[in-house]
């Protein structure tokens, strides 16, 4: 089966130009100008639309475990709500037990994915102890296409492990060429002022942003840069936040230190007065690190477009509000943290970006998908339109307008953190791997055609 998608500007991270492109089987098989259609090939209208290349979400959690529920989208409805906003690849993180090998995790969530995925999907592994075998796991990992770990420097007793884990995971990638995620909010410290803000009686959702300081996170960035110095490896930031984190980033990327990070759209958009909503409302907006004063927005747009930041993400991490954020009604700490996101990213970003003139066209497309397939060893595969690249295409409708709600999207949750807002520009055909998964609001990809995959180590940050 043979596709020509005619008539489109074609936009990648590096040029944009009229060009048609031509899928044979999964792959692209040409890219020039004025291809002509062959007998029996299917022609697909572009005249007007961006051709770009699938977005790429480097940071979700379907189907995850957390303080005794579970995310509300598996990898079925998840990514096929991600195709909806024009992203085609994910990748999701593996959760290694204390005590457990990696290996048991790997395969726990490739359970989760099979049969059930519509786009395709990697792994990082979020380590949580290196005991024993741990530092075998990781090459182990490494083999099996899972080229980044993730670790936590918050979440004591749950998620977090010391500083000399942190630094023995880093210097083992500088062998194996695997990239280092850290979630970097001083967590110790965080858990004395949760604790002063219970005893005071401070149960309100407010009080989760209130008892998680920017120079928790500016601090831990900044150590976690450190090690990563130490070490001789790259590190990645997760989920940036705040002015005071992104200082840290950037000061040592002037020194030429391989340091990356990512922000999303909810630090981008939403701020610390979401969370004072009347009632319980606030509890929608608790994720970690939570919410900033406005005045943190701007900074981290700029971020974005000097190339201080690499990446946009989403975090996706859903819970519904009426039968589980409602868990911490009585106390903060008790609320599910996460938010959902996994389908608007590309639309709030290009929106707010690319309409707004903060951020040029090939930009849009190189922080929501080339960036994230480079640094997380998927390019070319993905990230790139170009002959030999998987067929992972969107035909971009720059002037399609959308109100996003809950009312009409397609994650399994009951709330949208960006209900009402507008949007100008979101996708009208989506391919992947040279099927067309979404076509003009409707799904059309089946459950479990999405594939595993294998990612391969010394990406993009080790260049
Ligand atoms: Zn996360």
């Amino acid at each position: 089966m043979s596709t020509l998608v005619k008539s489109g500007t074609v936009v990648t991270a590096h040029e944009t130009k009229k060009a048609d492109v031509r899928v044979e089987g999964e792959r692209i098989a040409e890219v020039g100008e004025n291809l002509q259609p062959r007998t029996g090939e299917r022609v697909i209208d572009a005249a007007g639309m961006y051709v770009i290349p699938g977005g790429i979400d480097a940071h979700t959690h379907l189907d995850m475990p957390f303080g005794g529920t579970t995310s509300s989208d598996d990898f079925e409805t998840g990514t096929r709500a991600a195709a909806f906003g024009g992203t085609t690849s994910i990748v999701d993180f593996a959760i290694q037990g204390r005590g457990t090998r990696m290996r048991d995790a790997l395969d726990t969530w490739r359970k989760k994915a099979e049969g059930r995925a519509v786009t395709d999907y990697g792994l990082h592994m979020i380590v949580t102890d290196l005991g024993g075998a741990g530092l075998e796991d990781m090459d182990d990992m490494v083999r099996e296409g899972v080229a980044s770990f993730k670790l936590f420097m918050a979440y004591p007793n749950v998620l977090m492990v010391d500083d000399g884990t942190i630094f023995k995971a880093l210097s083992q990638t500088a062998k194996n060429g695997a990239l280092i995620c850290m979630h970097a909010e001083n967590g110790s410290v965080i858990d004395v002022i949760v604790a002063r803000a219970l005893a005071e009686g401070k149960t309100a959702p407010v009080y989760h942003a209130l008892t998680r300081p920017v120079q928790a996170e500016a601090e831990a960035v900044h150590r976690a840069i450190a090690m990563a110095e130490m070490a001789g490896a790259p590190v990645y930031i997760v989920h940036l936040s705040s002015e005071d984190a992104l200082n840290q980033v950037r000061e040592a990327r002037d020194r030429g230190v391989p340091a990356f990070a990512e922000t999303c759209p909810q630090y981008l958009l939403l701020s610390v007065e979401d969370l004072e909503r009347p009632g319980f409302e606030g509890a929608k907006y608790v994720f970690t690190p939570p919410l900033r004063p406005k005045e943190h927005q701007p900074k981290l747009w700029g971020g974005l477009k000097h190339d201080h930041l690499q990446v946009v993400s989403t975090d996706h991490c859903p819970f519904c509000f009426a039968d589980q954020k409602i868990l911490g009604k009585d106390d903060f700490t008790k609320i599910p943290n996460g938010g959902p996101g996994i389908e608007n990213r590309m639309q709030l970003i290009y929106h707010h970006g690319v309409n707004s003139g903060k951020l040029t066209l090939n930009r849009f497309v190189e922080i929501t998908s080339t960036a994230p397939a480079r640094i997380f060893g998927m390019y070319p595969r993905k990230g790139e339109i170009a002959a030999g690249s998987d067929a992972d295409l969107v035909i971009w409708d720059p002037e399609a307008r959308h109100t996003i709600s809950a009312k009409t999207h397609h994650m399994r949750v009951d709330y949208s953190m960006f209900e009402g807002f507008e949007v100008r520009g979101n996708a009208r055909v989506v391919m992947s791997r040279g099927e067309v998964i979404v076509d003009a609001g409707q799904a059309a990809g089946k459950p479990g055609r999405g594939r595993y995959l294998k990612r391969t180590a010394h990406g993009g940050a080790w260049k």
